[in-house]
């Protein structure tokens, strides 16, 4: 899971960039990258860590001057996580300087590397990203042309914005698994993961990018716009609405808040039968689908946690005790809210247990009477090739355990899924059947190949 963004003809392109990556934080933590071009030299800026390092290390705003800029932040665990791996990766081959920025997976992306180190290429990195990088340096011709054969191979997710002087390219794979949108601010368009980057920086979102379209704008207007390849069913992912997008923000042309209630409101339907005093979200994943569920139910939405946001990743030391005070320190119990109450604990999804089981011991320890848990997604039974983290399947709790295993490990009363069926519901764009989304992680099928060696994330 990575965020992309990039702007074009503006003067306060590395600025808006910045602001931007601030907005798509939450889609990668680990390190930050930022490419200005001022039409003749481009220059690459990057950081671990969060995108405000940038600030902290006393890298001045003023120092990014251009008129174009692109920028990622990323989160991965295949592939190195390393200042060398940060992105966007920027080459000087026969077409000048060109900067790349991807999120997403490139599940052929072995049997590519392989064929590459055969004619001789030399890799500095352990990204997928990188066999891009080649291919663009090695074809010849039109930069748009360039792109279109570079990117014809890969197989997998890549949603890509690519950089060269004051050009400013952006592509997304034929599934268009990963999100890509187009927003305009003044006479400057903007390609951006997510809308809400777009809109906070002041622009307006237009459209998504479309399933195996590039898209080519220089000096304000869009030069080529085109299918590079035709898409022959678009596989969006739906965890993007589950969890991993803002809530703020217009994913595959649905409002992720919106799509969330309405999980709620399905879920309500599923669960008529469970009789609780309070419905309660785990921060912040499971706030609108509590708004949903109270709605369906006529239960009373309560805030049942305070969250700490001072408990970094790097606290989560990996020794069961020390993962037991993260999250204590992390999420605590409003006691006189839930003491003696049933229950509704509403969370997006549940993919190892471990967080759960340990917020569901902090509840009994401060006297809940009833857990009925509720989950707005089906059960995760396999892993995700196309870009987000997801363990493999034997660390997934709902893929090696049954329904009444998973309820005793967790110590609840109840456990209920969303249904595949009403999660395609509620993030559809009208009541008909709709087979836009790729569901794999619920149902093992794949729509494409998928690699046999461990996924490598950009
Ligand atoms: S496998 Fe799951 S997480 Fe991965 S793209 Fe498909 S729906 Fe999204």
């Amino acid at each position: 899971m990575c965020g992309i963004i990039g702007i074009e003809n503006n003067d306060n392109a590395a600025v808006l960039v910045l602001a931007g990556l601030i907005t798509l934080q939450h889609r990668g933590e680990e390190s930050a990258g930022i490419t200005v071009s001022d039409k003749k030299k481009m220059k690459t800026f990057k950081t671990m860590g969060l995108v405000t390092e940038f600030f902290n290390k006393g890298m001045e705003i003023s120092k990014f001057i251009g008129t174009a800029a692109i920028g990622h932040v990323r989160y991965t665990t295949s592939a190195k996580s390393s200042l060398l791996n940060a992105q966007p990766f920027q080459i000087n081959c026969i077409h000048g300087n060109i900067a790349v920025a991807h999120n997403g997976n490139i599940t052929n992306f072995l049997e590519i590397k392989h064929k590459l180190l055969k004619k001789g290429a030399i890799f500095n990195h352990t990204s997928d990203t990188e066999i891009l990088l080649h291919i663009i340096a090695m074809s010849k011709g039109v930069l748009s042309n360039v792109i279109k054969k570079s990117i014809s191979d890969l197989e997998g997710a890549f949603s890509l914005v690519i950089l060269k002087d004051k050009i400013l390219i952006g592509a997304r794979d034929e599934n268009g698994f990963r999100p890509l949108v187009l927003g305009k601010i003044n006479n400057s368009y903007i390609f951006s993961s997510e809308s809400a980057a777009i809109e906070v920086i002041g622009g307006k979102y237009i459209r998504d990018v479309n399933p195996g379209e590039i898209i080519v704008i220089e000096n304000g207007q869009i030069k080529q716009s085109f299918l590079y390849k035709k898409s022959k069913k678009q596989n969006t992912c739906i965890f993007e609405q589950v969890y991993f997008s803002r809530s703020d923000s217009v994913m595959f042309g649905k409002s992720v808040k919106e799509a969330r209630v309405k999980m709620g409101e399905y879920l309500g339907y599923q669960m008529k039968n469970i009789k609780a005093d309070i419905i309660i979200p785990v921060p912040e994943t499971g706030y609108f689908a509590a708004v949903g569920l109270s709605r369906t139910l006529a239960i009373p939405l309560e805030i049942g946690f305070v969250r700490n946001y001072y408990v970094g990743r790097s606290f989560i030391k990996p020794s069961q005790k020390l993962r037991y005070l993260a999250a204590k320190l992390k999420f605590r119990p409003i006691k006189e809210v839930v003491y003696g109450k049933k229950i509704i604990l509403v969370d997006d999804s549940i993919v190892r247990g471990t967080t759960s089981k340990i917020l569901i011991n902090i509840l009994r320890e401060n006297g809940v009477k009833e857990i009925h848990f509720a989950l707005s997604c089906p059960p995760i039974i396999s892993s995700c090739y196309y870009g987000i983290d997801t363990p493999s399947k034997e660390y997934l709790i709902a893929a090696v355990n049954s329904w009444n295993e998973i309820i005793k490990y967790l110590n609840i009363d109840s456990l209920t899924f969303l249904n595949l069926n009403n999660l395609i519901k509620a993030c559809s764009f009208s009541n008909e059947k709709n087979d836009f989304f790729c569901t794999s992680c619920f149902t093992e099928k794949y729509p494409t190949k998928i690699p046999k060696s461990t996924h490598i994330i950009s």
